[in-house]
């Protein structure tokens, strides 16, 4: 710190202009080119270059409603009949920015299904429920969630840049429920300095880095400042959403935290554009470790192949893949949800055949606040004797001589 060079961090705090993108900026992108490249003229003709690598531009510009996604998308008869009844169900919000990922005729595109309600998210399924992991009734105070021993959730905000609809915390985002509230964040951490336990702060909401510099280094300081606070860390789905917010300011500030990590949350490979590895290569400059939690979601990315392509990808742009969660059963989710046979599936296709960098743990949430449960493929292929028999990735049979028998 101190030693930067102001006109190379000048000059870097300018994203890549949308129209300007070079062909090869282009290779590792999944979406057509041509698609992004006319999208800022086509839709924001009025926006400078200097606005559409402005995040507040961007927050400013979201598409919340059936018109602004019309103006865009040609919407389906189930799009729009889920746009007609979602009523005050979880908001919508889409960034500019992840706009021009999503496909605009297309409704099975893996982004927008993720992004655009349909029908089948207003229909409640049997095992479904509003708040399926009990954080309600592990908040020791309001905006806490505390449910491991040595661990806490710090929900600071509801506030996120985009709205997922498969959201695990569709019943608070965007309701103005978790506003960031100072009285509300000084209960929170009182809590945490007179619990001698916690030893590991997770930052979520809602998303974190959607609030202004300060209020995010406010918190920062005051859980430093807590001497059994050993581990900090923030979860955040601004680098595939809203790329522009990683400024060079808000890394400088960041990196008087360490040890800071980072969740950053994923879903497909389409969201691994230059902007998002720019955004990833700034946080890994800055010495903060990123890990990449990821929602199996059916249509999206249940599909061993996808998901191989968006591990390693997160491997290239210095993301380790940490968690892939299996889709808790909220309200209305039933169309995302796959298997959990699928889910170990998918990691047995990983596991060996790629670099073990790039295997996530597979977890699924225990309904009722069980906390998170890993669930692996079991290679175990019997008992010999003595011998422990076991299947390696590609399905032949080994021996271990296991001590002790
Ligand atoms: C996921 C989660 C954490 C963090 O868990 P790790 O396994 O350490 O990543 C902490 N608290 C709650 C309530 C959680 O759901
Ligand atoms: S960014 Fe995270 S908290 Fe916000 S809606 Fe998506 S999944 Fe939920």
């Amino acid at each position: 710190m101190g030693n930067t060079e102001p006109a190379r961090v000048a000059a870097e705090s300018q994203f890549p202009i949308i129209g300007n993108l070079r062909g090869e900026d282009f290779q590792s992108l999944e979406s057509p080119v041509s698609r992004r490249a006319k999208f800022m003229p086509d839709f924001f003709p009025a926006a400078a270059a200097r606005d559409w690598n402005d995040w507040r531009w961007q927050i400013r510009n979201r598409i919340r409603d059936r018109d602004g996604l019309e103006r865009i998308f040609v919407l389906s008869d189930d799009e729009r009949a889920a746009l007609d009844r979602i009523g005050g169900r979880m908001p919508i919000g889409i960034t500019p920015y992840y706009a021009s990922l999503i496909s605009r005729d297309d409704p099975g595109d893996p982004l927008r299904r993720t992004k655009i309600p349909v029908a089948a998210e207003l229909i409640q399924s049997p095992g479904e429920y509003s708040d399926p992991l009990g954080e309600d009734s592990h908040n020791p105070v309001p905006g806490l969630v505390h449910t491991y021993p040595d661990k806490v959730l710090f929900l600071a905000t509801d506030f996120c840049a985009t709205y997922c609809r498969y959201c695990m915390r569709s019943r608070l985002v965007g309701k103005g429920t978790l506003l960031p509230n100072i009285a509300m964040w000084e209960r929170a951490l009182e809590y945490i300095r007179t619990h001698c336990e916690v030893r590991d702060v997770l930052i979520s909401g809602g998303d974190p880095l959607i609030m202004a510099d300060d209020r995010i280094e406010w918190l920062l300081q005051r859980l430093r400042a807590i001497p059994h606070v050993e581990f900090l860390r923030i979860g955040t789905k601004v680098p595939a959403v809203l790329p522009q917010r990683i400024t060079p300011a808000l890394v400088t500030m960041l990196k008087e935290f360490h040890p800071l990590f980072m969740s950053l949350h994923f879903v497909h490979p389409s969201e691994l554009t230059p902007e998002c590895s720019r955004a990833c290569e700034r946080l890994a400059d800055a010495g903060i470790p990123l890990g990449g939690q990821m929602v199996l979601l059916k249509g999206v990315n249940d599909d061993a192949a996808v998901m191989k392509r968006l591990c390693t990808g997160l491997l290239k742009i210095r993301v380790k893949p940490y968690y892939l969660h299996q889709c808790d059963a909220i309200a209305g989710s039933q169309h995302f949800r796959t298997k959990i046979s699928d889910g170990l599936e998918i990691i047995r296709a990983l596991h060996g055949h790629t670099t073990g960098y790039a295997v996530p743990h597979f977890m699924v949430d225990a309904p009722g606040g069980g906390g998170k449960v890993p669930l692996s493929p079991d290679y175990r292929a019997g008992r010999a004797g003595d011998d422990q028999l076991f299947a390696n990735y590609a399905g032949e049979v080994y021996r271990y001589r296991d001590p002790g028998f």
